[in-house]
């Protein structure tokens, strides 16, 4: 599977079966996406792999320490390694479709804007917060065996 961003300068590739995808609707995701919430996948440090445009990648973070990496040519969100280095945060917008995967999460639903209406009427799992690693490993099991049966 491989994405890139909006100029098409940083590139990456993934490789295994995808994760499922979460839709954060925090304030913090909200401004830095532009939109109402933002839809990424958290991935295994060694199934990702950096394609192209490294050296277009420029990182900010708050003061809290949410961290943002963007393309300095475009300006899209892109891939950043989680602090402990395990992970990488992928934003599902940047894959090449199709993409063999789904949003099956929305968290921090308490604190979405007063005007992201559609959110209460789909059936996906929602959480106030970010899922424990308990409850995220609880969803993905759930995603695949969900997967295989609809293969
Ligand atoms: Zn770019
Ligand atoms: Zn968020």
């Amino acid at each position: 599977m491989q994405g890139s961003c909006l100029c098409g300068a940083v590139s990456f590739v993934l490789a295994g079966s995808l994760p499922p995808i979460y839709q954060c609707h925090c304030s913090l995701c909200r401004q830095v996406s532009g939109s109402s919430s933002n839809s990424a996948l958290i991935i295994e440090r060694e199934n990702f792999t950096w394609f192209s445009g490294e050296q277009h990648i420029k990182s900010y973070m708050t003061q809290t320490g949410f961290k943002s990496d963007f393309c300095v040519e475009c300006g899209s969100p892109v891939p950043n390694l989680s602090a402990d280095e395990t992970r990488y945060w992928v934003p599902a917008g940047l894959l090449s479709e199709p993409v063999n995967s789904e949003v099956m999460a929305h968290v921090y639903v308490d604190s979405r804007a007063n005007w992201d209406k559609g959110l209460l009427t789909d059936s996906i799992a929602k959480f106030a917060k970010m899922p424990s690693d308990e409850e995220w490993s609880t969803l993905c099991k759930h995603f695949h065996s969900h997967k295989n049966k609809t293969k």
